[in-house]
């Protein structure tokens, strides 16, 4: 029995959580329902919520595939974790904007990484607390870890509400809609509408029943909608959680099963299109190893000096904090 219980235990996989707040543990709650991972640890400094979490977490083990959840305000209960997924810090309040996070977060980070290469020293990094470009970059600089290890979920979640909006204005299924939102996960953010397409067919050519192509109106309402998309639902409910929580299982899935998935995560840039020294997102091939590549997508001219404008701010700020 031991020696079964050992290799169950050799097999299964761990995610360990930073922060249970309202993105930590609905990330663990979407990940329990997908089956994503046999073990789940949330690490929280505040003791009550996080015991609160996991027991709210493991009253629903019946329901899901079998994984265990733990939750402690003791760091080494990510021990061992194959991902680590940062949620904690401070998060915007209406009229911030994500850059405003900057400081705190990034004093957080200083704490924690430490900590974290101790518990888990081979576990790849995932960033998901804001601005998350800024976060990415500071995790990468004070691990030392091989840039593939340490991503952000970047615009992976601003791609999924653009596919969704542009679904909805095409009457297509958002599933096949393929369309990407590069750059700062933030107000810089860029729309890559050149190559958005439904089907095999270039968003350009696409006829809305009743309306014909796209007009511009259409496409900033679109851009907008994306861009405004955190600060209507903060000013509605207090924070963002149910697509960020889904995006980021998605991530995990295609980290832990070594998928291959092209996902707009954040890494560290190195000469992609002349931009180096700065981490934001492009789509990437991602895999067991982290951030295997950044894909050379077709951009336009101006699609092209908007990333590379919020390059330069993403930059700044990681300058303004030292790094
Ligand atoms: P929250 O306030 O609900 O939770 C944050 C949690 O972090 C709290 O429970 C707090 O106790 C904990 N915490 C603070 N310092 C800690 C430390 N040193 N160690 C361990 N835990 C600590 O906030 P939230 O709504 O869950 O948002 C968390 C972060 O995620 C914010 O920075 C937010 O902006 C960001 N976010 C990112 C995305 C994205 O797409 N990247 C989307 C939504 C939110």
């Amino acid at each position: 029995v031991l020696g079964c219980d050992l290799m169950a235990h050799e097999r299964s996989t761990k995610i360990g959580i930073i922060g249970a707040g309202s993105v930590g543990a609905t990330i663990a709650y979407a990940c329990m329902l997908r089956g994503i991972s046999q073990r789940i640890s949330l690490f929280d400094v505040n003791k009550e919520k996080v015991h609160a979490e996991a027991l709210d977490l493991n009253h629903g083990l019946q329901f899901v595939p079998v994984a265990t959840v733990n939750g402690s305000d003791d760091v080494n209960v990510l021990e061992h974790s194959d991902i680590i997924v940062m949620t904690a810090g401070a998060k915007q309040k209406p009229g911030q904007t994500r850059l405003d996070l900057a400081e705190a977060n990034a004093n957080i980070c200083r704490k924690i990484i430490p900590e974290i290469l101790r518990v888990a020293p081979d576990a790849i990094l995932l960033m998901v607390t804001n601005p998350v470009d800024v976060v990415t970059y500071i995790a990468q600089k004070l691990s030392g870890l091989p840039t593939e290890c340490v991503l952000g979920s970047g615009t992976v979640l601003d791609s999924s509400r653009f596919r969704y909006l542009i679904a909805r204005r095409c009457a297509v299924a958002v599933q096949n809609v393929h369309a990407y939102i590069v750059g700062e996960h933030g107000d810089s953010e860029i729309p890559l509408w050149s190559s958005a397409s439904i089907g095999a067919i270039s968003l350009d050519q696409w006829v809305v029943p009743g309306h014909g192509q796209l007009a511009r109106s259409d496409r900033t309402h679109i851009f907008d909608s994306v861009r405004n998309a955190a600060d209507q639902v903060i000013a509605g409910k207090g924070a963002t959680n149910y697509a960020v929580g889904l995006a980021v299982s998605s991530i995990l899935e295609a980290i832990l099963n070594n998928e291959n998935r092209v996902l707009p995560v954040s890494s560290l840039l190195t000469d992609y299109r002349g931009i180096s020294g700065v981490c934001l997102s492009v789509p990437c091939i991602v895999n067991r190893r982290g951030v295997d590549a950044a894909l050379p997508v077709p951009m336009n001219v101006d699609e092209l000096a908007g990333l590379k404008s919020s390059a330069d701010r993403i930059y700044k700020v990681v300058h303004a904090l030292g790094f």
